[in-house]
């Protein structure tokens, strides 16, 4: 039988607090990118307000369940990347733990087998061929100085499609270490080569996790002059002449520009009912399913996959993360894009067996939290398109004074680091048109 369905009745939230009516820019979103477009807008003396639906962060937030400080996943501070590079030259060095090694676990048909990194462990490399081991010894020699640049446009399938079968599989391992991509056959060659060149200049886990990075950018950001605003979720963002109305609840505010950085493109065409343009540039969504294990005791050394997408890394206590004499280890598993990470009990059983493979029993375990899919980045530089080059642009909207920033925006860098190159460039931008604006 048919049934009249109810008409759905929706009411404009009343906020805690009362918004500016009318500013210079408005930065919707207050993860990396929107707190690295405010931080650059607001130094350029621009009037700014940034408003993020929950509390600052996004997937840079960090939480604490029972002593452990969990970041969204398992993340690494890039330390030549874009990020630490805001960071730094603001005078703000991260603490934390470096890691270093040159000894990793490479997991293959369920065991993990301890490989000596660089030149003199090369040539024992128990997983690779004897012929393969002198060949991995020339392309790693060749990847520092590499011209990335010359392999956009080609896939990784296609640059290693020369090499043989089992050193393809141990590139791919460290590709997928430093770019979080398993997407061999569409992921931009030039843009995989030039992150593990970042990778090689080394990574940081920093104390206290990546809310101390989100603490410092919104510090800097307000003490150049923005207001931050939590829990002020918008609903539309409508460009009209050289003035955008920002909804939120039963507030507006009239601003000159906005920057939207709400994480991926579909929340900026739901915001400003214009879809992104350009999309073939970027592979659909980077995603990853994710085992926080809290230990009784301190477990070391990183378990990468060669025959599986999968990840084992202590972060505590090289992190300080976890309490005294504990340990704390992110596992992963990366989804190609499209993937479906499955049903969440089996999910969590594969990611249980990478760390019993690492040597980690139940019985070690005080605390784990499993997270069964989320997303790294809003899709990874296309081949098709040209690599980075291909990306969406700030001004992908074609929308004049509403921009956009985020980790699948603009020519430079991956991840957090794409964030906060595109959140840069997108605040000293709309500082720009906000000067037209007023003049
Ligand atoms: C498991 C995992 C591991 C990762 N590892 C690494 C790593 O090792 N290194 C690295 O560099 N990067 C890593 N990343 C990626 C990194 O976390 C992201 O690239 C970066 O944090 C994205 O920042 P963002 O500001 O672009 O987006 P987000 O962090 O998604 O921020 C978007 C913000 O917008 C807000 N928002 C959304 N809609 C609205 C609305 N309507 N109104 C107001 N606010 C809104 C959200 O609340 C959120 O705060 C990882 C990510 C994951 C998930």
């Amino acid at each position: 039988m048919h049934q009249e369905q109810e008409p759905e009745v929706t009411t404009a939230r009343t906020l805690p607090v009362t918004l500016p009516a009318d500013t210079d820019l408005v930065v919707v979103g207050a993860g990396i990118a929107g707190l690295c477009a405010a931080l650059a807008a607001a130094e350029q003396g621009v009037r700014v307000v940034v408003l993020d639906a929950h509390q600052p962060g996004g997937r840079a937030a960090t939480i604490s369940r029972d002593g452990f400080l969990l970041n969204v996943g398992p993340h690494a501070l890039y330390r030549a990347g874009h990020l630490s590079r805001v960071l730094t030259t603001h005078g703000v060095q991260p603490a934390g733990g470096v890691v270093s090694g040159t000894t990793v676990g490479v997991l293959r048909n369920g065991v993990a087998q301890r490989v000596v990194l660089g030149p003199i462990g090369v040539l024992r490399n128990p997983v690779l061929r004897p012929k393969s081991r002198l060949r991995m010894a020339a392309l790693f020699a060749r990847v520092p100085r590499m011209k990335t640049a010359a392999l956009a446009g080609r896939t990784v399938s296609d640059w290693l499609g020369d090499e043989p079968d089992d050193l393809q599989r141990f590139m791919e391992m460290f590709i997928r270490l430093s770019t979080y991509t398993h997407a061999p056959d569409q992921f931009d060659a030039g843009a995989a080569a030039g992150q593990l060149q970042l990778a090689l200049k080394g990574v940081l886990y920093p104390h206290g996790g990546w809310a101390t990075l989100v603490a410092s950018l919104r510090g800097l950001a307000e003490q150049a002059g923005a207001t931050v605003i939590g829990h002020a979720e918008v609903e539309s963002v409508t460009a009209d002449g050289d003035r955008v109305e920002v909804r939120v609840g039963d507030q507006r505010v009239m601003a000159r520009a906005t920057v939207i950085a709400t994480g991926g493109p579909d929340t900026a065409a739901r915001l400003t009912g214009t879809a992104v343009d350009a999309r073939n540039g970027l592979t659909e969504p980077i995603a990853a399913s994710c085992l926080d294990l809290g230990l009784r005791r301190v477990h070391e050394g990183i378990v990468l996959g060669m025959d599986q997408p999968v990840y084992l890394s202590p972060h505590a206590p090289l992190a300080d993360l976890a309490p005294a004499g504990q340990g704390l280890v992110g596992v992963l598993r990366y989804l190609s894009p499209g993937e479906s990470p499955g049903e969440p009990a089996a999910s969590r059983a594969l990611l249980f067996d990478v760390a019993r493979a690492a040597g980690i029993t139940e019985d070690d375990v005080v605390m784990e939290r499993a997270m069964h899919r989320l997303v790294v980045a809003h899709g990874a530089p296309a081949a098709a398109g040209g690599g980075l080059a291909g990306r969406p642009n700030i001004e992908a909207l074609g929308l004049g004074n509403v921009l956009v920033a985020g980790d699948w925006v603009g020519p430079s860098g991956l991840l957090a680091d794409a964030s906060a190159a595109s959140g840069e460039n997108a605040g000293q931008a709309a500082a720009k048109l906000c000067a037209r604006t007023r003049s």
